[in-house]
């Protein structure tokens, strides 16, 4: 039997990294089982979905690499079907009409909080008589649908993240409402657990992976499937994505939706493969650093924890950095050349972008690092304090002189950074000069600073640029 999987986002919000995790386990364990991995789009909350975010959702997924396999399906557009399921919950004696209003649902659980008890129905219009019913309906109450759910019975599953699972039928609060409000003996709209178990029926699907917050709706769903005589697929629960509190990663943290972290400068391949470790521990792996590919053939999710996933910053900045430095040199140029057109900094030639791509790349932890790195290579960085308290040293200035005139005299056409090695070399033992303040005030004539990249390297992209000797100049006469 063909192995199908499933994320089911509701689009009332951007691609959260919660769900993204999700859709990352969903689609390596579809991988790693040859199965497929499908889209439903749960859009049945009217209020609050959009289209624009569905949009989002799946523009997120494709930049992540998470490509799936059937056109998506929407929600919404099955209402009616998971309405002809409700009637037959109804003829069957499943589910009922409950006329409760919402007054009475008020009180009930101004009541409960009063005896410290949690909320649950009274499930009190299980038994109505038809009469009842016809008498509700003339003096115009509304009423949804309940399911019912034996107190007594014990739902349990073989969760595959977290071994078997037990519920019991009075902890899931009462009869379960499958529809909203209407009037007469219409059915209201479908809620969540009515249509999801209609849903993944008819896309034949076989593992729901999703998150933790479903457990309760995985017992209460489970028995809707056996009312509707549905072959059940296996349930895994992941573990919640934490903050560095230990509570739940939230809007409040700062970043949580793909967007803000493509924006951010992390690369796709990185952030995929820091998800794919919030929360899943393989028995062996050679190196932290894996292609999608790679884990997904060693993913299973016996190895995700049970335990909540701690967000970590700093292991995403590394591996963001690792597949930085790794990254193909014309590929990172493309990048940060968008970023460049945006300043409207124009390199001097191909070459020279590639060379500073790839002197840049090691210190870059976000490709919007190249930002800064690069400015002193397009714009004249002004003479810092410390660069300034270098330069009232003598030997500072006459070393620059010394390199000027070198560069004139000499009339270095081509200087790349074995040529500049050898200037500084020359000139120290000519000079008796020694190379360190050489290479001291060659930066600060370069970055305006003590620090900065590869000096070597650096001066052969300022030759390039013509602007190695305006910057010595520019120097010499500062007082
Ligand atoms: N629409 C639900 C959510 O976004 C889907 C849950 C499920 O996977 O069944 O949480």
């Amino acid at each position: 039997m063909e192995k199908r999987l499933r994320l089911a986002p509701s689009p009332t919000g951007l691609f959260h990294i919660g769900t993204a995790r999700t859709a990352l386990f969903n689609w390596l364990y579809a991988q790693k089982i040859s199965g497929k991995f499908l889209i439903r789009i749960e859009d049945t909350d009217f209020l609050r979905s959009k289209s624009e975010y569905t949009k989002n959702i799946l523009e997120g997924l494709k930049w992540l690499g998470l490509k799936w396999d059937e056109e998506p399906i929407k929600q919404s557009e099955r209402t009616s079907i998971h309405k002809k399921y409700i009637k037959e919950l109804l003829e069957s004696g499943a589910a009922y009409r409950c006329f409760t209003t919402e007054d009475e649902i008020y009180e009930l659980r101004e009541e409960q909080k009063k005896k410290g008890l949690p909320p649950k129905h009274d499930n009190r219009h299980r038994n109505l008589s038809t009469k009842e019913i016809e008498a509700f309906i003339s003096q115009g109450r509304t009423s949804v649908i309940r399911f019912k759910i034996d107190e007594k019975i014990q739902i349990s599953w073989a969760d595959q993240i977290r071994g078997e699972i037990k519920w019991q039928g009075k902890d899931l609060g009462g009869d379960l409402v499958l529809s909203r409000r209407a009037t007469g003996y219409e059915i209201g709209d479908p809620l969540y657990n009515l249509a999801v178990v209609v849903d993944d029926n008819y896309m034949n699907i076989t593992h729901v992976v999703r998150g933790e917050d479903h457990i309760s709706n995985t017992a209460k769903q489970i028995l809707i499937y056996e009312a509707l005589d549905f072959k059940l697929p296996n349930f895994s629960h992941t573990p919640l994505i934490l903050n560095s509190e230990g509570k739940k990663l939230s809007k409040r943290d700062c970043v949580t939706s793909i967007d803000e972290f493509r924006n951010m400068g992390y690369l796709p391949e990185a952030l995929a493969n820091y998800m794919a470790f919030l929360g899943w521990s393989p028995k062996s792996a050679e190196s932290e650093i894996l292609s999608l590919d790679e884990i997904s053939e060693i993913f299973d999710l016996s190895d995700i924890n049970k335990a909540g996933a701690k967000f970590s910053w700093e292991k995403l900045n590394w591996i963001n950095s690792q597949y930085i430095k790794n990254m193909e040199s014309i590929k990172l140029v493309k990048i940060i050349w968008r970023y460049w057109d945006d300043m409207g900094w124009e390199p001097p030639s191909q070459e020279w972008a590639i060379k500073l791509a790839i002197l840049l790349r090691d210190s870059m932890t976000l490709l919007k690092d190249a930002i800064d790195q690069s400015k002193p290579f397009f714009l004249l960085p002004p003479i810092q304090k410390e660069g300034q308290d270098f330069l009232n040293n003598k030997d500072s200035k006459e070393s620059l002189k010394l390199i000027l005139n070198y560069l004139i005299e000499q009339k270095t056409v081509k200087l790349d950074k074995e040529k500049a090695k050898e200037i500084i070399n020359e000139i120290s033992k000519m000079h008796n000069f020694k190379k360190g303040i050489l290479m001291k005030s060659l930066r600060v004539a370069f970055f305006g600073c003590l620090s900065g990249p590869d000096l070597m390297q650096s001066w052969e992209l300022f030759s390039e640029s013509k602007s190695d000797i305006s910057r010595i100049q520019r120097c010499l006469v500062i007082d």
